[in-house]
């Protein structure tokens, strides 16, 4: 395992070149973990050129840092920016990249006040998060495995439902399904909206019981660290003709984007799949968000696949596929699965069907 993470730290390190750095100070703790498998709360990775590093972080963490990493440690007491500007002197670089999304102002002109004169500080964005896109076999391993689960907590909680059941209650069935199950936590926080409320793409659950009719749940588990993403919309007693009309539509559209997923396809062609087929049943204009999103030690990550992303596809990357329609006053239903993309087209790893079900 820590020989991955080596790797990992030599392939970040060979592309600080092409970013015109000599060194990369790592704050976000995501990328932190990638690149040192140490899960703590407060750490900084100091990255050069040939793939050397340092991990900063507190006495707290003495313990787990020397047990998750083979990454030099250094033990901080204090503000870890200020033993970052000291490791910054004692390698004697100039250019040092931080990450720019991760670094609040205020911690950016405190390091920056602490820098050696021959350093400066240069943003950088998206060095590490770069990398990530592409998931190892293992990765996708633990992607699938974290799949399993959710899906797996979802049948256990549908289970427990009957009618008029709070949707708060039905979240915590879920929640609980999913932790027995072994999920270290929700990867986002449950959705599950009934009826009109549906029509709220990021709903939350209402102390209000569940009426018969639709029924939308988006759920997601992180399992040994990654996460899991799935979305459901079923029907609480038999559905209605505009109900199974507007669900074919969504399905169809889902189905046409998983389709259009292969190596070297853009993000924005398998978006417009998902437009392509909600357009011929006149329902784009209620399909108001992108159709997925990239997902791994982070529940949102790159790739994203909405209507103007150009990134091409590659084999390895985890995405979500998730369109749905939403219409106010009615409800809204989306359809979600996790997806790995292959070099001929893509696997999904999400094995709840997506059949119409009403209970
Ligand atoms: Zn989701
Ligand atoms: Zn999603």
């Amino acid at each position: 395992m820590a020989e991955r993470e080596e790797a990992r730290r030599k392939r970040a390190g060979a592309l600080l070149s092409e970013h015109k750095l000599d060194a990369l100070l790592v704050t976000n703790l995501h990328n932190v973990r990638y690149l040192s498998g140490f899960t703590g709360s407060n750490a900084q990775i100091l990255l050069l050129r040939d793939g050397s590093a340092r991990l900063l972080t507190d006495p707290r963490y003495d313990a787990q840092s020397r047990q998750e990493t083979n990454c030099p440690i250094e033990i901080v007491k204090g503000p870890l920016f200020k033993a970052a500007a000291k490791a910054i002197g004692r390698v004697k670089v100039r250019r040092v990249g931080f990450e720019a999304a991760s670094t609040p102002w205020a911690t950016w002109k405190a390091l920056d006040n602490a820098l050696p004169a021959r350093a400066d500080l240069r943003a950088s964005d998206g060095l590490v998060e770069g990398l990530r896109q592409i998931k190892d076999a293992t990765e996708i391993e633990l992607i699938r495995s974290s799949c399993a689960l959710n899906s797996q907590a979802l049948e256990k909680a549908l289970m427990c439902f009957r009618p008029s059941m709070l949707e708060t209650e039905l979240a915590a069935e879920i929640d609980y399904a999913s932790r027995r199950a072994g999920a270290s936590g929700p990867a986002f926080d449950t959705i599950v909206a009934s009826g009109a409320h549906a029509a709220l793409p990021h709903a939350q659950p209402r102390a209000k019981a569940i009426q018969k009719g639709i029924l939308l749940i988006d759920m997601g588990a992180f399992r040994s660290g990654y996460a899991s993403d799935m979305t459901r919309t079923v029907h609480s007693g038999p559905a209605g003709v505009r109900f199974r009309r507007m669900y074919r539509a969504v399905l169809e559209a889902q189905l046409a984007a998983v389709d259009a997923v292969r190596d070297g396809a853009t993000t924005k062609s398998v978006d417009r799949a998902a437009r392509r087929v909600l357009h011929a049943y006149d329902l784009d204009e209620h399909f108001t968000h992108s159709t997925g999103h990239g997902l791994g030690l982070e529940i949102h990550e790159r790739p994203r696949i909405g209507k103007t992303d150009k990134t091409r596809l590659a084999a390895g990357m985890a995405i979500t596929i998730e369109p749905g329609i939403y219409l106010e006053g009615w409800g809204g239903i989306r359809i979600e699965d996790t997806v790995v993309v292959t070099r001929n087209g893509c696997e999904i790893l999400t094995p709840t069907s997506k059949e119409l079900r009403e209970f």
